[in-house]
Parts: C-alpha cells; sequence; structure tokens
C-alpha cells in the first residue's frame, strides 16, 4: 500500500517519536551555519534513517533550500574547504574539522528516458518536493536539532516496523531509476527489513530494467547485498533479480544433487553456506560461487548417487568471468577465484601441510579456504559435518606455527640469496632453485632453519652436481 504525505511528524509528537538525535558538531555547525544564514537546511537519508534504528551513520550528507553557490560561498566564508562534488546536480561537500559533508540543494528530479538518471535536475524551496524524490521511506526523512524530524512518509513508522516501502508508486519508482531494484534489496539485506508487498512485486517484475544499469553501480550495491547479515534470506526470495546481471547464478535453483552428503539443492546449499560465513567481500562471492559449476558437471555413478568432478576449477572460472563483467577490483577477483578452486581439496592435518599452504596462498588467503570449507561443510547434511573438527585443528595448526614464527616463505628462511653469492655462488636460476629447495627441506623439518646449516647443505647439493 502507498500512503501520500500526509503529516509532517515533528519531534516528540507522536510520543514514540525520539525526541533527539545525536549530531557530530561538525554537522550542527554546518547546520546552523547556513541557518545563520537564513536558509533551511537539514541532515537527511541514511544518517537519519541509521541515527533513529540506533547505529553509526557512515556519513552525514544535508539538504538544504540554499542553491549550491550560495552553499559554497557560505562554508568559504568561513575559510572551510569546499568540494564541487557535482555542483550541476546541487552538491558541494564541505570540510569541517576534517569531515566531509556533502550538502545537496533541495531537489526535484525531471523525467527519467532511460531508468537511470533524470535527464535535468530542478532545484526546489520545498523541503517535502526534495523528500518526495528519495527512493524508500526510510531514506526519506530529515532531521534538524531545532525542528527535529520531518517524515512525512512514514519512514519511522516504517523503520520500526521493519518494512522497506518505495516514496509513492514502486513500479513507477523502479521505472525511473532501475538501480532502485536493487537497493531495494541491498537495504533489506544490511537492514534486515522486508519489502512491503507492492515493492517487492514490483521489484520482481522490473527487474530486467536492471540491464541498462552500469555494471559499476551495480557492483557497488550487489556487494553491498551480499555482504549484508539478510544476504541470505533476500536471495532466497530476489535471486532472479541477482540473475539479470548474474545469469550464471540461474541454474543452480533447482539443481538436485542425488548426493548422499547434500539434502538441498546447489542454490539452497550456497545460501545455507552463506549463512554460515561473516567478512569481506572476497569471502562472501567466493561462498555465492563455489558450486556454480555444478550445473554444469554433473554425472552419476553405477548406484545412482550424484557426482560433479571438476565442479570446483569450473566454479572458479565462472566466478572470474562473471565478477570482470561486474567490474569488481582484480585483486578480489584474484581472490574468488583462489578460493573457489581450492574450496574442494583435501589439506592434510599435519604441520607439514598447513606450510605448505601457508606458503601456496598466503596467511590471510588459507585463512578464508578454512572459512569457506566450514562454511560448505556445515551447509551439507548437518549429521555429515564432522570435518568442521579437522578444519578447527588446522586453523590451530596455522596458529602455532604463526606464533612460534616457524618459517614456511622465502623471506623467513635463515639464509638469504646473498649469503649464498657470498659463499662462492653465481645469481640466477640455480640460486632460485636451491632457496627453493632449502625452504622445502625447512617446511618439511628435515633442516633447522639455522643459517650454517642451510649454507652446508646448499654446498653439498652444489657438490654432487
Ligand atoms: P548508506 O548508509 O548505505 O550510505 P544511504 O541511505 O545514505 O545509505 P546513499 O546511497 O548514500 O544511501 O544515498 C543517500 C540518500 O540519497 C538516500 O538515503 C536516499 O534518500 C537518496 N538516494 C540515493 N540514491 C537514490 C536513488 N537511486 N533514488 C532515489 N533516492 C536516492
Ligand atoms: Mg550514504
Amino acid at each position: 500500500m502507498n500512503r501520500e504525505p500526509q503529516k509532517n511528524t515533528l519531534s516528540g509528537q507522536e510520543g514514540r517519536t525520539p525526541a533527539k538525535i545525536e549530531i557530530p558538531c561538525p554537522v550542527e555547525e554546518a547546520l546552523g551555519l547556513l541557518r545563520r544564514f537564513g536558509h533551511e537546511a537539514y541532515a537527511v537519508g541514511g544518517c537519519v534513517r541509521d541515527s533513529l534504528l540506533g547505529r553509526v551513520p557512515k556519513d552525514w550528507d544535508l539538504t538544504t533550500s540554499a542553491r549550491p553557490e550560495e552553499t559554497r560561498g557560505i562554508f568559504l566564508s568561513r575559510g572551510y574547504p569546499v568540494i564541487e562534488t557535482g555542483i550541476r546536480h546541487g552538491t558541494v561537500t564541505v570540510l569541517l574539522d576534517g569531515m566531509p559533508i556533502e550538502i545537496t540543494t533541495y531537489r526535484v528530479d525531471g523525467s527519467y528516458s532511460d531508468h537511470r538518471r533524470p535527464d535535468q535536475v530542478r532545484f526546489t524551496r520545498s523541503l517535502q518536493k526534495d523528500l518526495s524524490r528519495r527512493d524508500f521511506t526510510v531514506n526519506a526523512m530529515a532531521y534538524s536539532p531545532k525542528e527535529g524530524l520531518v517524515d512525512w512518509f512514514g519512514g519511522w513508522e516504517d523503520c520500526q516496523q521493519g518494512v522497506l516501502r518505495c516514496v509513492g508508486d514502486p513500479e513507477q519508482r523502479f521505472q525511473e531509476d532501475a538501480l532502485r531494484v536493487l537497493r531495494a534489496l541491498r537495504f533489506s539485506s544490511s537492514l534486515g527489513f522486508e519489502l512491503e508487498p507492492a515493492t517487492a512485486q514490483a521489484a520482481l517484475r522490473r527487474k530486467e530494467l536492471l540491464e541498462g544499469i552500469a555494471r559499476e553501480r551495480i557492483c557497488k550495491e550487489f556487494t553491498e547485498l551480499l555482504c549484508g547479515d539478510g544476504a541470505s534470506s533476500v536471495l532466497r526470495r530476489f535471486y532472479p533479480v541477482a540473475g539479470v546481471f548474474l545469469p550464471e547464478l540461474l541454474p543452480m535453483a533447482g539443481f538436485e544433487q542425488h548426493n548422499p552428503h547434500h539434502i538441498y539443492d546447489v542454490l539452497e546449499h550456497t545460501l545455507h553456506a552463506l549463512e554460515q560465513v561473516k567478512g569481506t567481500a572476497a569471502l562472501r562471492y567466493a561462498v555465492l560461487f563455489h558450486d556454480s559449476g555444478k550445473p554444469l558437471c554433473f554425472s552419476r555413478d553405477e548406484q545412482g548417487a550424484g557426482h560433479f568432478y571438476g565442479h570446483a576449477s569450473i566454479s572458479a572460472g565462472i566466478a572470474r568471468e562473471a565478477l570482470t563483467r561486474l567490474r569488481l577490483d582484480s585483486a578480489t577477483i584474484d581472490r574468488v577465484a583462489l578460493l573457489v578452486k581450492y574450496h574442494d581439496v583435501l589439506i592434510p592435518c599435519s604441520p607439514k601441510s598447513v606450510k605448505r599452504w601457508l606458503n601456496r596462498i598466503s596467511e590471510e588467503a588459507f585463512r578464508q579456504l578454512l572459512q569457506v570449507k566450514a562454511a560448505d561443510n556445515l551447509a551439507q547434511r548437518p549429521d555429515l559435518s564432522c570435518r568442521v573438527e579437522e578444519l578447527k585443528e588446522l586453523s590451530s595448526l596455522a596458529d602455532r606455527i604463526i606464533q612460534e614464527g616457524q618459517c614456511f616463505c622465502l623471506k623467513d628462511l635463515a639464509v638469504k640469496g646473498a649469503d649464498l653469492i657470498q659463499s662462492g655462488m653465481l645469481p640466477g636460476k640455480e640460486l632460485g632453485d636451491i632457496l627453493r629447495r632449502l625452504l622445502d627441506q625447512v617446511m618439511e623439518g628435515t633442516l633447522p632453519n639455522e643459517k650454517e646449516a642451510l649454507l652446508q647443505a646448499a654446498r653439498s647439493w652444489r657438490r654432487k652436481e
């Protein structure tokens, strides 16, 4: 149900409305300054929403009746640095005590012919009009210390109910700017809010419009969605939306595994696995894609059980291709591909093998790999998740190796290239091979990580060759 703007709920009037939001000093200073010059000014959007929800706002945005040039002039006259972030769209950024604050002039958006950006924006003197162009009711509240909360669209009530609702008609709002479809899912995941029925229906119906949206913008919103606590339940319901820009996910839905280790189809298994790990984008993307290749390599054995030979490498390739298309940064893509590729390997539970893995993929990647493996394991049949103990053991082994400063990479080896050269060896490939071999033996435990012993071993190898 959409609600018409009816009331301006001011501070304290509703009884339930919080009387005061904690505003950082620089923000209060910026609001006060604009007002002293005769303009209206409010904190707006995410910072108001997050403050009401008891979360710490990422940043503080202000909305004002002052024109961009006026805002600029006011802050410059007081000696504050001003950056003209998007003066055409009415936004300037001012720096107060080192805090960047975005200040945007009250604005209404013109018509949208490309489902992306308004053809033109118009400045207005009406706060209500500015709030009505915003995407969701919970993002369309303004606050000033003087007037309290300005809430024309029931944003505070929706905050309390945990509901995400478009301002105005959802079909029309998604038509105007299709990114809002994905933003709805992103806020649902990060805030743990439910899309109200009309907004949910419109999101599913209008999903194809996302095809026209720049990949970078999609990537930013989808990564936030995926890193949110509610990612798994949002994707369970709205995976066809993600399928518009990540069609690789679609074959996972309903793909049965026919294997005693699994009780879920590939998508459901993946969503359960996502519930098991929090963390960085790399980790979440790795879990999302870890079995994406399964539908491509399904086979049955003579007993009829399903197998997916080679699926880890195929999934790694799928992840790399999909995330490159999405314009994710290359370091994250490399990490995701690595984690997916190795998610299924058996890592023997011994110091030797842990050192080899630490050497091969770095400590950070190894820890992430254990997390991916644990998530994968816990999302299989609950009674078969015994491997998790083994993974904990691997993690403790890594702890010990690191704590004790045991050697697993060339930079920790007690002998350097320069030492070998000093002892008469020539720089070049052979020297590199010898260092590598010394490291191997140190990791194996057949040589101590001590300079003399290592130099001696190197000399004896050369004599034999
Ligand atoms: P976050 O805390 O994640 O930054 P936010 O609500 O501040 O959340 P932003 O993307 O920073 O989100 O946008 C700031 C505000 O601008 C939003 O709260 C909303 O009022 C408005 N807004 C942003 N993008 C859109 C859009 N595509 N359509 C309509 N309004 C938007
Ligand atoms: Mg923001």
